[in-house]
């Protein structure tokens, strides 16, 4: 079958839930895709901030088909090597205490959201706590995530979703204490806002917020699932700022492929909230999952990954202000690291489309904004290439 056979095939058989662009992939090297027909695209989007080290890593792959070959699931319910050997990596790289492995970044929140609840509940033997989350927040689409994506649009038709979520605004700490109560169990929020539109949370804000979670003893949650793994030059975003959480979320980047995420906390958390029994996943941190996320963290060191971000980042955002400066229609360039978006005065679909055809894969963010969360491993040319090609696609 040729591409247009293959995308009605799939227009007949997968739900609808997507508007896609009319390509197929079939094969990735590096920062470049190849639809069935051989074509190239230069990727800035990385399936969607996932693989931070490029495709058809030799390393990460041969660590995958070496665990394929040994065991490639068991039950939670026994140890396994590459559990423990990923665990105490993300331990390392996240700065937190205990760690419980997921299959997405959904299921993380979830998880996350039943410590929180959890951790009040035995404090006071209630179950009416509230959680504070953020407007234009992205958290997933189950329905613990969906009920503190601070997007009603994505929430409308779904609930009653779990109740006991306000929603106040990124960098308006007024906002966020207007909304506090004796209730209140959890602050949730990614410190930079990814699918809502690219908005870094400010230092001055989380200060604020983590002093508000100390007084009160409210607990502070940050979802890093777009904004960790690397992306703004830290291993994660907390420790950019220096402000560390109580409960944090990784996915995405994490098993740079393989469906993978996870939630951590601290050891205080850890020991009044979930214990045997609250929690489970069949899944969850299998051996080759684990695997995958024990690989990508040796190769982040061992690649000096985040060193190449902090170095490229300057120039990054230096070319998307030359966009920006160049045509009117670009409001302003907007982000942090390696997770970057331009911001136009229309719809920027038609764009998007333009640059597919021209063999460059970009993602939006909401209908106005142009995200860029490119693999880590980019180099200045492709940075140059990318900018040449959308710079063709966008007209005034
Ligand atoms: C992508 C994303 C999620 C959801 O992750 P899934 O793996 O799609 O469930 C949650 N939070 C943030 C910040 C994300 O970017």
């Amino acid at each position: 079958m040729n591409m247009k056979e293959y995308i009605d095939e799939a227009e007949k058989a997968l739900l609808h839930t997507y508007n896609r662009y009319q390509i197929v992939l079939d094969r990735g090297d590096g920062v470049y895709l190849y639809d069935l027909e051989g074509r190239k695209y230069l990727d800035f989007v990385a399936g969607i901030a996932v693989f931070a080290l490029g495709y058809n890593n030799k390393e990460y792959n041969d660590a995958l088909k070496n665990q394929i070959d040994k065991l490639i699931h068991t039950s939670n319910y026994y140890y396994n090597v590459p559990a423990i050997e990923a665990a105490k990596r993300v331990k390392r790289a996240s700065g937190m205490d205990r760690v419980f492995f997921t299959n997405s970044g959904a299921e993380a929140v979830e998880g996350a959201i039943k410590a929180a609840r959890k951790y009040a509940y035995l404090k006071d033997g209630k179950t009416d706590h509230e959680i504070i989350a953020m407007n234009h927040s992205f958290h997933g689409r189950t329905m613990g995530a969906l009920a503190v994506t601070g997007n009603p649009k994505y929430r409308e038709a779904f609930e009653p979703l779990i109740g006991n979520v306000k929603f106040a605004d990124l960098n308006d700490f007024e906002s966020v204490l207007s909304k506090v109560t004796d209730r209140t169990c959890a602050i949730i929020m990614e410190p930079v806002q990814g699918e809502g539109g690219l908005y870094p949370a400010t230092e001055e804000f989380l200060r604020k917020v983590r002093a508000l979670c100390d007084e009160r003893d409210i607990l502070l949650i940050f979802d890093e699932i777009q904004c960790g793994m690397g992306r703004t030059g830290y291993m994660y975003a907390w420790q950019r700022y220096q402000i560390k959480p109580d409960i944090m979320t990784s996915a995405k980047a994490l098993g740079c492929g393989i469906p993978l995420g996870a939630f951590m906390m601290t050891e205080s958390v850890a020991a009044n909230s979930l214990t045997s029994g609250d929690h489970g996943t069949t899944y969850g941190g299998n051996p080759l999952a684990a695997a995958a996320a024990e690989k990508v963290l040796e190769l982040f060191e061992k690649n000096h990954i985040i060193e190449h971000v902090r170095e490229i980042t300057p120039y990054f955002e230096q070319r998307l202000e030359y966009l920006a400066a160049k045509h009117d229609c670009i409001l302003e360039r907007r982000g942090m690291g390696f997770m970057q978006g331009l911001v136009f005065d229309r719809p920027v679909g038609e764009i998007i489309n333009r640059a597919v055809e021209k063999g460059l894969l970009l993602i939006n963010a909401g209908t106005h904004i142009i995200r860029f969360v490119p693999a880590l491993i980019i180099t200045k040319e492709n940075i140059d290439d990318m900018i040449t090609i959308l710079d063709e696609c966008i007209w005034s």
